[in-house]
């Protein structure tokens, strides 16, 4: 097929997520039709240096022959059967048993689900039974951040703070409220860092007295926050909100969507960050994206009163436990250890990403730059000022970071715009010299996003 007709059936057809459906008709979708290592091609044969695994999730990279075999291996063995009637299936238990093997300690309980989002819908459902069994049922309210990204079901929407979703749909539903997040560029003026990560960990505090204490039921947050533009805390934020976890006996859910698996140098990031969560969600990573799969682990606190009281709890999905998603992961899972790229990114590639992609600080159109093992992110500058807090930024109505992406993927660079942030999260596997080639394409990319801005008078010399 041509790909004007993929196009012309695209657009009659297929309604796709986040998108205005009559805008992509006008330009004409992009098909992606194969993959390989860190790289994609389209229809029209031109080759895309993926910088963003897929969303967040091809984590050992496109073309692995043996998750497809391990898939289909399982396809002709058992390729469907339910976890409902007091039953199971290999996959799921053999799965079940190597997270509790890699998780943070304590972990020893996996609840799955087909998405990120399900699992965030899980968690609500969880820490609102886990207090209902502790004879404390109003304890139903959980906070979350503004601009966080928990997935887009009702619960998962509301649990994120994305304004735009919550515009749409009288969300969020009850129960759920919102503090800042620790974004040290947009709120962090006249404090150092550290000063800010308490200073942004305290509003917890105060919206858990604002709430009062005895109605709060757990804390959400994403470690480092992904969609959210790649929001790195520092490094106080994390343990103060713990301490604060701790003093109120709230229970803590990090969602680990993007950062499990190895993303940030640490299997999860929760150990990175310093936390001790009662739940982690996850979902992506943990297949490489092959085949969908989600769930939360269930630490020690919550497994105790959830198992050892008894008692059923009425939430599930036909696809919990899906034995080809779950074949997947192990194959996934396997690689990762196999490959050691936990290690690799934490000793080698890590650092040398960061050192890297440090280097674009001195062109003209890059304000800030920061990075966390194998994600990263650049915020686009008007014009630089003597601090980070006296740059002058571009209006938002320009969509500058819209502008930029536009001139990366034509380009053969695959940048995610958040904002006027352009942010990357490639796949564990990319080598040493890929890194090379990934910086030089997106600093050549800046510089024709540099040119275009000049001719607009949409940059200052
Ligand atoms: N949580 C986080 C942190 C995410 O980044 C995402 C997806 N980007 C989700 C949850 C939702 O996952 P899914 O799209 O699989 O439902």
């Amino acid at each position: 097929m041509e790909t004007a007709d993929i196009q012309a059936r695209d657009h009659a057809h297929y309604l796709h997520p986040f998108t205005d459906h009559k805008a992509l008709g006008e330009k004409g979708v992009r098909v992606i039709v194969r993959g390989e290592g860190i790289y994609l091609w389209d229809s029209e044969g031109k080759k895309l240096l993926d910088g963003m695994s897929g969303l967040w999730c091809v984590n050992t990279g496109y073309g692995r022959t043996s998750i497809a075999k391990a898939v289909y291996e399982q396809m002709e063995t058992l390729p469907f059967y339910n976890s409902f009637f007091n039953t199971t299936n290999l996959p799921a238990v053999t799965l079940a048993a190597k997270l509790a093997e890699i998780a943070p300690p304590g972990f020893k309980h996996v609840f799955y689900t087909g998405s990120g989002s399900e699992a965030n819908d899980t968690n609500v459902r969880m820490v609102r039974r886990y207090w209902d069994v502790l004879g404390q049922p109003q304890r139903d309210v959980i906070i979350s951040r503004h601009n966080a990204y928990h997935g887009s079901t009702m619960a998962g929407a509301s649990l994120g703070g994305m304004e735009g979703m919550h515009a749409q749909g009288g969300l969020p539903i009850p129960g759920i409220v919102h503090i800042g997040q620790p974004d040290y560029l947009s709120a962090g003026r006249g404090m150092t860092e550290e000063q800010f990560g308490i200073r942004a960990a305290s509003w917890l505090e105060t919206k858990i007295h604002e709430v009062g204490a005895d109605r709060v039921a757990a804390f959400i947050g994403e470690p480092i926050q992904g969609a959210g533009g790649v929001v790195i805390p520092p490094s106080t934020y994390w343990p103060e909100i713990q301490r604060i976890c701790d003093k109120y006996g709230i229970l803590l859910i990090a969602d680990e969507v993007i950062t499990g698996f190895g993303r940030t140098g640490r299997m999860f990031a929760s150990e990175l960050v310093g936390i001790r969560p009662d739940l982690i969600t996850f979902a992506k990573g943990v297949t490489s994206g092959y085949v969908p799969l989600g769930g939360v682990l269930v630490g020690q606190r919550v497994a105790d009163v959830l198992v050892g009281q008894g008692g059923e709890f009425q939430h599930g999905f036909t696809y919990s436990g899906h034995p080809v998603a779950c074949a997947a992961a192990l194959e996934s899972i396997r690689i990762v250890q196999d490959e050691r790229l936990v290690q690799r990114v934490a000793e080698d590639t890590g650092p040398y990403l960061a050192s890297r992609f440090a280097s674009l600080d001195n062109h003209p159109l890059v304000g800030f730059t920061n990075s966390c093992g194998f994600v990263a992110g650049l915020n686009l500058v008007r014009r630089k000022g003597a601090t980070l807090h006296q740059h002058e930024w571009f209006e938002p109505e320009k969509a500058v970071g819209m502008v930029c992406r536009g001139h990366m993927f034509n380009n053969g660079m695959i940048m995610r715009a958040v904002g006027d942030r352009m942010i990357i999260a490639p796949p564990l596997v990319m080598t040493r010299p890929q890194i090379d080639e990934m910086v030089a394409l997106i600093r050549h990319c800046l510089d024709l996003t540099y040119a275009d801005l000049r001719e607009r008078g949409w940059v200052k010399e």
